[in-house]
């Protein structure tokens, strides 16, 4: 028998809803009959509570409601503090005391293994920041966490099969940022856990992330969901929308005149997921 499919629709508040995440929340809400709305909220330096107010305005207005109650990552972050404590403890994460400016010098000199930093900083120097109160971002000892995970995989519904985890373009990936002492792959692992996802639905711009989540995943012992990556919405010039696309913000469009019908008769067409929820089926059971 078919098991239930629970998908979630994961806007930033950074900005305007454009019609690039109008699709993705109608992807999660046709693959998952229903989805569960949730507020990434948690970079305090770039999320504004109106940005929030207004995603919850302009979904409603599409007639794209969510089920059940939004959840905001921001009221999450006790989660995301255990979650980094239990990969501390486990001995997984190191501290990074780099700045910005000698983490871009470290990178950019071709000697270095590629983004592993532990040995950047001299330990005395590590030592001296930490008794100034600097607070380290931390950073996953990936080859060690590889080790400690055995084979594992994460499943790319949309490819219909399962993909090993290559960490090789993340290296030393930081889990925890200083100013937010968490990070987005730390958060969203959780979330999915918390929120019982077991489909999650989103642009193909963040299929490169899936190997962090999944080794999380399973050094965390999270349940681990299966991947749907979508196309990306473009403009007439194939150029991708972002947040700077004006021009096609929901709250513009509206302004402009045009109604739900109008707004989502601009989408791509939803004929690839007929298939995918077949394929997920297939994989997971
Ligand atoms: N909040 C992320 C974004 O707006 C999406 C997170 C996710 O789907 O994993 O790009």
């Amino acid at each position: 028998m078919a098991h239930q499919v629970k998908t979630r629709f994961a806007p930033s508040p950074t900005g305007q809803l454009h019609l690039g995440h109008a699709f993705s929340a109608l992807v999660a809400a046709r693959l998952g009959d229903g989805y569960h709305l949730r507020i990434d909220d948690v970079d305090h330096t770039r999320c504004r509570p109106e940005f929030t107010t207004q995603i919850y305005e302009d979904l409603s207005f599409l007639g794209l409601d969510w089920t059940g109650e939004p959840t905001l990552q921001s009221y999450r972050l006790a989660a995301y503090a255990d979650a980094l404590r239990q990969l501390q403890d486990m001995d997984l994460v190191y501290p990074c005391y780099l700045t910005r400016a000698e983490l871009a010098a470290v990178l950019s000199a071709p000697q270095e293994a590629p983004l592993a930093t532990d040995t950047a900083l001299p330990r005395d120097e590590q030592a001296r920041r930490a008794e100034q109160g600097i607070a380290p971002a931390w950073r996953l000892r990936t080859d060690e966490a590889l080790r400690r995970a055995g084979e594992i995989s994460w499943i790319d519904v949309r490819a219909g099969t399962s993909r090993p985890v290559d960490m090789t373009p993340h290296g030393d990936v930081v889990v925890a940022r200083r100013d937010i002492g968490t990070s987005y792959h730390l958060s969203v692992v959780i979330d999915d856990a918390m929120d019982g996802v077991n489909l999650v639905t989103r642009g193909a711009d963040l299929e490169d992330s899936t190997a962090v989540h999944r080794l999380l995943q399973a050094l965390l012992g999270l349940p681990t969901p299966a991947y749907y990556h979508h196309d990306l919405v473009r403009d007439a010039g194939g150029t991708r929308l972002a947040k700077r696309s004006q021009s096609q913000a929901i709250r513009e469009l509206r302004a402009n005149g045009l109604g739900a019908t109008d707004i989502l008769s601009r989408m791509p067409d939803l004929t690839e997921t007929d298939h995918i929820l077949a394929i997920y089926e297939k994989l997971t059971n």
